[in-house]
């Protein structure tokens, strides 16, 4: 899977994404990204402007149209030579006024190709080339930064994590939080005993269906507790079987 990133700040984002796993995956192959500076596509060939004030007034400054266009035309005509195909790529305005991200979004994310993000910054970008280039405007939450580089940072490591091969086992992303509605049960590693506190006996017990079991009920309980509507949401989904007592009865 492919991600292209249009910023003003590229070295943001490579910093983050070239780190780590996500780092090693490139290496490895699985995916691959490029950061696109769009002050590369200014007009504006002596100062590389590509920001201007807002028509009506208002603080800051805006993003102008035809830098983003440019850059956008240039990324969408390789990736096209590249897939040898007429398929058009999601294009994600990183954007607070967006639908919020989420691990279902994610997955679906990432079954894609190809992903194109644009980042904006200052007081945003100019509504006309939203219009004409955008699929997705996707936020990371209720509150408002300085800039989409991080947000798409943000998304891309929660996208790419879930392409194969990109974690070393892929049974984690299926465990994981959120994945069935669930929070994570809690994890213990060595030792066995730190400040007195010790590692749950069944944790230690060699019997991997209890230990399944243990930890489908402490997530359930740890769902319920942190994230009520996230249970409510699981529940519904998974309605509780019927008393312990009569299917006793009915296994004798
Ligand atoms: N004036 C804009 C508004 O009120 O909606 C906010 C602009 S913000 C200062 C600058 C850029 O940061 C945005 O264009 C967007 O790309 C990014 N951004 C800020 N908060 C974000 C969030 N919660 N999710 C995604 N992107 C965000």
């Amino acid at each position: 899977m492919n991600f292209h990133i249009m910023t003003l700040f590229p070295e943001m984002i490579e910093q983050i994404l070239s780190t780590s796993i996500l780092g090693r995956a490139i290496d490895k192959g699985h995916i691959s990204f490029e950061a696109v500076n769009i002050r590369d596509y200014s007009n504006d060939n002596k100062h590389h402007k590509v920001d201007d004030y807002t028509y009506g007034g208002g603080a800051g400054m805006l993003m102008q149209a035809q830098p983003i266009y440019d850059c956008f035309l240039d990324i969408s005509n390789k990736i096209k030579e590249k897939a040898q195909s007429d398929k058009k790529p999601r294009v994600i305005y990183v954007t607070p006024q967006g639908r919020v991200f989420d691990q279902k979004l994610a997955a679906e994310l990432s079954g894609e190709d190809d992903l194109i993000f644009l980042c904006g910054h200052y007081e945003g970008v100019d509504e006309r080339v939203l219009e004409e280039i955008v699929t997705d405007y996707i936020s990371i939450g209720d509150y408002v930064l300085t800039g989409g580089e991080l947000p798409a940072t943000v998304m891309i490591d929660a996208i790419a994590r879930l392409v194969p091969g990109v974690l070393n086992n892929n049974e984690s992303a299926m465990t994981e939080s959120f994945s069935n509605n669930l929070l994570e049960y809690p994890q213990y590693s060595r030792p066995e005993e730190w400040m007195g506190k010790k590692v749950p006996s069944i944790l230690l017990s060699g019997d991997h269906k209890k230990v399944d079991e243990w930890r489908l009920e402490q997530a359930i309980i740890r769902t319920k507790e942190r994230r009520p509507d996230l249970y409510e949401k699981y529940i519904e989904e998974n309605p509780p079987k019927p008393p312990k007592k009569s299917r006793r009865k009915k296994n004798d």
